[in-house]
């Protein structure tokens, strides 16, 4: 029997007009029946998010200053919406106790969570459902890592018993009863666990875009929607700075192979992007999409006769991750090799790394290139296709842009081309133009 999960995102719950759209879309299909709340969201682009105001209100509170504004503006936002939706619910005695919380040193992550918490308590109400606290379901261990098994019995084990439940995104418990938050933007994960728990049949993600699109549409105009992309290769495109769903939010479905359909609450009749275990679906276009950053750099170290010295990456990688510094790619040659990591990470361990590398490997010769740009070209179809990384150096070419580093990753799902920065945008319209019909 099929079975969906929905989890609605700040900007599809930031006011009362939205949570209409919201219980519509739920009401449509009785198999809706497990809801994940965001906090309510921004209504116009120079509103506050609320999770951003509980923030300022734990900083305040922090430097001993008063939250009395803050607090009054957080409660209108939810007062507004129960009063635009008519709804018989008075939540002043839970303010009160929250306040009391947060000045008695409740944690940052107890504050920023209350924003689901009501916005889930209220949706409940508005449609009827059963209302489940997260810290109730959602747990933690000691060392602060989400704990799967555990989560997934108690969880299981509730909405067995539940037909129509509402959620609050974002936050769970600690194994001594504390509010523990995901990382920001978290309420996907939440969804992806209740999807999991529940053996959906799907988790419909619901935003305020229609899906991914091929690029992203501040560097490229009007980019095409992506409709299928494989779980592997979100992730590829969502590390290298695609956003829309939180990258951790994969875990949960993948594990159970459950499909995540991303939906525009705006616009329900478009069929957004699926992302799914596998396909044999071949997309027109050879890529997926693409992505990327700015912001790295390259050491790059030479020393002859490099390749038959034992042991020579590992020992400059160690000194990279005794600085605590993650590196992205090492592209090596017979005798030169390079480490690319983020600028901004190497910032203020350059001298300690440098001079480690010196020790561990006596290099004839060591140096730092900066702004280094990484584009990421993501497609499943780039396995049985000839020529994908022909065409993508043939157009960076014609655009005039310099190569200064490229990477396929084993799996052959990715091309990762680096190019000076001030290329950036030229090399990632190159690309597009290249590939997308
Ligand atoms: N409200 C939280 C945030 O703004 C979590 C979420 O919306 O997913 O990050």
């Amino acid at each position: 029997m099929s079975l969906k999960v929905l989890k609605f995102g700040g900007s599809s719950l930031a006011d009362a007009e939205h949570f209409r759209q919201v219980a519509e879309i739920i009401k449509s299909e009785p198999e809706r029946r497990y809801v994940v709340a965001s906090a309510p969201g921004k209504r116009t682009s120079g509103d506050t998010k609320v999770t951003d105001m509980l923030y300022e209100c734990y900083e305040l509170l922090f430097n001993d200053e008063d939250i009395t504004d803050i607090f009054e503006q957080i409660k209108s936002r939810y007062n507004d919406i129960i009063a635009g939706l008519g709804i018989d619910l008075d939540l002043s005695e839970i303010y009160e106790k929250i306040k009391r919380s947060f000045v008695h040193n409740a944690g940052r992550d107890y504050i920023a969570s209350r924003g689901e918490y009501l916005n889930a308590m209220i949706l409940a109400k508005y449609l009827g459902f059963d209302f489940v606290d997260a810290k109730k379901v959602i747990f933690f261990k000691d060392d602060g890592s989400f704990d799967s098994e555990k989560t997934n019995e108690v969880l299981r084990d509730y909405l067995s018993k539940h037909e129509y439940v509402v959620i609050p995104g974002f936050y769970g418990s600690m194994p001594n009863g504390t509010i523990k938050t995901f990382s920001r933007g978290g309420s996907d994960i939440t969804g992806s666990i209740v999807a999991r728990a529940a053996s959906a049949t799907l988790y419909e993600n619901w935003t305020d875009v229609s899906g991914f699109l091929m690029a992203d549409p501040r560097c490229i105009h009007n980019p095409k929607p992506i409709e299928i992309i494989t779980y592997r290769e979100l992730r590829e495109l969502s590390y290298m700075g695609a956003t829309v769903l939180h990258e951790d939010a994969i875990f949960p479905v993948r594990y159970s192979k459950i499909p995540i359909n991303i939906r525009n609450t705006n616009r329900p009749e478009d069929k957004g992007t699926f992302i799914v275990p596998e396909t044999d679906n071949i997309s027109e276009d050879t890529i997926t999409g693409i992505a990327g950053k700015t912001g790295f750099a390259t050491i790059t170290i030479e020393k002859d006769m490099m390749n038959s010295e034992l042991g020579f990456g590992r020992r400059v990688l160690q000194v990279i991750e005794e600085n605590g510094v993650s590196f992205e790619h090492f592209p090596s040659g017979i005798d030169t090799m390079s480490v690319v990591v983020s600028s901004k990470e190497l910032a203020n361990k350059r001298a300690d790394i440098m001079s480690g590398i010196c020790k561990v490997v006596n290099p004839e010769n060591i140096s730092v290139e900066e702004n280094l740009a990484l584009i990421a070209i993501v497609g499943r179809s780039m396995v049985k296709t000839k020529g994908t990384a022909a065409r993508i150096f043939t157009a960076l070419a014609n655009a005039g842009v310099n190569i200064r580093m490229i990477d396929q990753g084993s799996c052959e799902l990715n091309i990762i081309v680096g190019v000076d920065s001030n290329d950036y945008i030229t090399a990632l319209q190159a690309i597009y133009d290249e590939f997308v019909k």
